[in-house]
């Protein structure tokens, strides 16, 4: 349809953000033709009818793709945000349903809002008599329990009621696991980090159970764009030859895409005005140019904030629009979410501003423009948000704004510098690790619970299960049961794995969302209410007795961390302060694993034990970052096994011998550290190189290039920089000489440090780059000053950091000056528009 040429509401604005250079960058997406094609005739008539019902008379060649990929074996989709991807499961397993009485599907979904509107959507196909799903998890009444366990034919459920409801209680189950067809995994790119790998552990415990019901279930998984969602599919479910749509049928949008940057207040310190200010500034405008908006910001102290904040821009020039401005935060009831969700959709509503709790996919369609304040962590949840921006119809999506607004953080900054490879790098890879020992041991348990270890389990639990069982044996957890003498041939031969406490509930002290069985609750005093529970090897450095602890975007104030009966008892808390713990730090290297020269150092992977004392903390400011005081804490060394990568630097400052050895110091280390050489006799010595870092900068330069490595490490491995640990010596007493070490935050480590040993010259390059083209004199919090220092950022040298990763990456050599040439280039090749 032919369109008047019209000027956008956001004209203006993005004209005076070019003039003053706050529009860093902007380019352009779209539109591009939805591809459609007609609904494959062999779909069940029944489901064929209710498409037309709907009014939907041709599928996005996607869905189709999944639909028939569905028939074939495990499948992922990874298209668009409002692609219509639940159609690619729900299309499969209707048809299923329609054509199989018996048939039952399983849905898991991340969190309970997502399976409440699932449900709906499956409702809305008008296919009662064939179709009857129902929510199963805590919140469902006792009384309703056995019903839905009899009844529904399609569960929706999510990964931690399956885990310790439904998998332990399978006899209950029977007629689900004896019939089960279908498993969906919606929004599979959440289950990453410690929960992703808990998941792994569920999953396959599923698969092994519905294998003893006679059951191999088709697994349809859908994520937001990942960098390996193959890889993602296979680790999670154990499955190989996992089937990839990622052909996008549905209409691009047409959308203008902006970085902005708030002007500098202070280039010396690297002072900018804040991102809530400009964000404010910028919402009011929208709202007055008539653009319906949805902002997306962390906390939910944030969104209160910024709500107050356009509300008070717009209440004197329009104060009918004021009303139009609405906090969406996470504790509504849903009918409170649909009547919200309802205005948004009608264009009642001018702007949403809410926390990530609106990112996961929930049916508000699309609005004209999306404004991301601060980076969300990852490309993938930005683009995710972004694709909010661009109203649509079935044939194509109407001009959309989308926008990322820059924090002080290290990544934000990083991103205004180098907004081209922002907006065209490949979003990251979702890591996890389902053989972590700890994950992977405490799910082997739960299976033992759940049916005797055996010979064939192999085929679930992968082939090193029997080593993690002898552990197990070991810690009085399993009992080894001989193979019967009279064994006939097809029988197991080799024993089987049984419960040494065979009335346990092992299921019951394994949370999804914590690595370790250890926990601390964490309880509000105020109401009683339990909050929720950190890990222990955390809960000293997060919920020590004065802390301020983040809950939902919600502050509490620690009172009392009760070490004896391992909970922290918290208040609300509307200080305008947080705190900063100062730690020491040691590393022990366990066990080395893996091993390579690159950029003239020795580089290491392996198991080490992080001991981590937590001596005191600091208030600081909320406003102004500013120091207030410092509070001494009395608290004992916790430790934790984890994997690390860490590196040598032969030869850098003067040599290093026993007397230097002695005066050394660390930083986010202890001192003293016990000496240990076990490792030094297989290190192969790297050609010494001359670093040129004067020994006075040392230290300071190895911390500064730590921190700088720990804050782009999420750019490549899907996680928080709070979920990896480091530590840099100027004298390491197992390697002997300067080391960086950095870790896993979470005892047993899930992938990343894995990930950064491969990916290490690109992690150096990243980090060099963020140091480089910061600028600021001597290091800002965007770009070496680190918000979570346990040695509150003493001492950094930005100078010597710098000087540090450039003497590296020029010993580097061709590999990292090829991968640069093809960076250029893609630089070059791409078709963003420069502002
Ligand atoms: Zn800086
Ligand atoms: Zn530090």
């Amino acid at each position: 349809m032919a369109k008047d040429r019209q000027i956008a509401p956001w004209s203006g604005l993005l004209d005076d953000g070019r003039a003053d250079g706050r529009l860093v960058r902007e380019a352009r997406e779209g539109p591009g033709k939805a591809k459609l094609v007609d609904a494959p005739a062999a779909l069940h008539p029944d489901v064929l009818a209710a498409l037309a019902r709907m009014g939907v008379g041709q599928l996005y060649s996607h869905q189709a793709e999944a639909l028939l990929a569905a028939t074939e074996g495990p499948t992922i989709v990874t298209t668009g945000t409002a692609s219509g991807k639940s159609m690619c499961f729900n299309l499969p397993t209707l048809h299923i349903l329609c054509e199989q009485t018996r048939a039952r599907a399983l849905y898991l979904y991340p969190t309970k809002a997502l399976a409440q509107d699932q449900a709906r959507a499956l409702n809305g196909f008008g296919l009662t008599k064939r179709v009857r799903p129902a929510i199963y998890d805590g919140d469902t009444p006792r009384e309703a329990r056995a019903e839905i366990r009899k009844q529904a034919n399609v569960v929706l459920t999510n990964p931690d009621m399956l885990h310790v409801g439904i998998l332990p209680n399978h006899g209950a189950w029977a007629d689900l696991f004896a019939n089960l067809a279908v498993v969906v995994l919606d929004e599979a790119h959440v289950y990453r980090g410690v929960f992703g790998s808990h998941v792994g552990g569920v999953l396959r415990r599923l698969r092994r159970i519905a294998a003893a019901y006679g059951t191999e279930p088709v697994f349809l998984m859908t994520s937001a764009t990942i960098a390996n969602p193959l890889e993602l599919a296979e680790r999670l479910t154990g499955l190989e030859d996992v089937r990839l749509i990622d052909d996008d049928g549905s209409p691009a949008p047409s959308r203008t895409i902006a970085v902005w940057n708030p002007p500098l207040t202070d280039e010396e310190l690297g002072a900018r005005r804040s991102a809530i200010g400009e964000a404010a500034e910028l919402l009011a405008r929208l709202v007055r140019e008539g653009a319906r908006t949805i902002c997306f910001i962390k906390s939910r102290k944030g969104v209160e904030l910024l709500a107050r904040l356009v509300k008070e821009d717009l209440q004197d020039s329009h104060p009918e629009l004021a009303e139009l401005v609405v906090p969406y935060r996470a504790g509504y009831t849903p009918q409170q979410r649909r009547e919200l969700e309802g205005r948004l959709m009608r264009g009642e509503l001018r702007a949403v501003i809410t926390t990530d709790a609106l990112e996961l996919g929930i049916d508000i369609g699309a609005l004209d423009a999306a404004l991301v304040v601060t980076f969300p962590g990852t490309v993938a949840s930005l683009k995710q948000m972004w694709g909010r921006a661009g109203r649509s119809t079935i044939e194509r999506r109407g001009d959309g704004l989308a926008v990322f607004l820059a924090g002080e953080d290290a990544l934000d900054q990083f991103f205004c510098r180098h907004p081209d490879e922002f907006l065209e790098r490949p979003v990251e890879a979702a890591i996890l690790d389902h053989e972590s020992p700890l994950i992977y041991r405490a799910h082997l348990l739960c299976a033992a619970h759940e049916g005797p270890l055996c010979h064939d389990d192999g085929e679930f639990l992968g082939p090193r299960w029997e080593a993690h069982a002898e552990v197990l044996v070991a810690a009085g957890e399993l009992r080894k049961r001989p193979a019967p003498a009279t064994a006939q041939l097809g029988e197991a031969t080799s024993g089987t794995y049984v419960p040494r406490r065979p009335g346990g509930y092992p299921a019951a002290e394994v949370s999804l969302r914590s690595a370790s069985p250890e926990r601390y609750d964490i309880v509000d005093v105020s109401s009683g209410e339990l909050l929720g529970s950190t890990e222990a090897a955390r809960a000293h450095s997060t919920v020590h007795e004065g802390a301020v602890y983040l809950h939902l975007g919600r502050a509490y104030e620690v009172r009392e961390l009760d070490l004896d009966r391992r909970r922290a008892l918290v208040a609300p808390f509307d200080g305008d302060w947080y705190t900063q713990p100062k730690r020491a730090t040691d590393t022990d290297i366990i066990r080395l694993l893996d091993r390579r020269q690159t950029l003239g150092v020795t580089l290491s992977f392996g198991h080490v034990s992080v001991t981590d004392t937590v001596l005191a903390y600091q208030r600081k400011g909320v406003a102004d970052h500013a120091f207030r005081e410092l509070h001494a804490l009395d608290l004992p060394p916790v430790s934790f096994d984890t994997q690390a990568l860490w590196f040598e630097l032969p030869g850098a400052g003067s040599p290093l011998d026993a007397a230097a050895a002695l005066a050394s110091a660390g930083v986010d280390s202890g001192a003293g550290a016990e000496a240990g050489t076990r490792d030094a006799q297989d290190r192969v010595d790297a050609p010494a190189l001359d670093w040129q870092i004067p020994l006075e900068l040392l230290l300071g330069a190895l911390h500064a290039t730590e921190h700088a490595q720990i804050a782009v490490l999420p750019l490549i491995a899907m996680c928080d920089r709070w979920d990896i640990g480091g530590l840099s010596t100027n004298f390491h007493p197992q390697t002997g000489v300067p080391t960086i070490f950095i870790y896993d935050g979470h005892p047993g480590g899930i992938g990343i440090a894995r990930t950064a040993f491969q990916r290490f010259e690109e992690l150096c390059r990243d980090a060099h780059a963020l140091i480089a083209e910061c600028p600021c004199a001597d290091g800002c919090p965007s770009c070496v000053q680190s918000p979570k220092c346990g040695n509150l950022n003493e001492p950094l040298s930005k100078a010597g950091a710098r000087l540090l990763l450039e003497r590296m990456l020029g010993a580097g050599g061709a590999e990292v000056e090829r991968e640069r040439i093809t960076a250029r280039r893609s630089e070059r090749d791409s078709s963003l528009l420069k502002a």
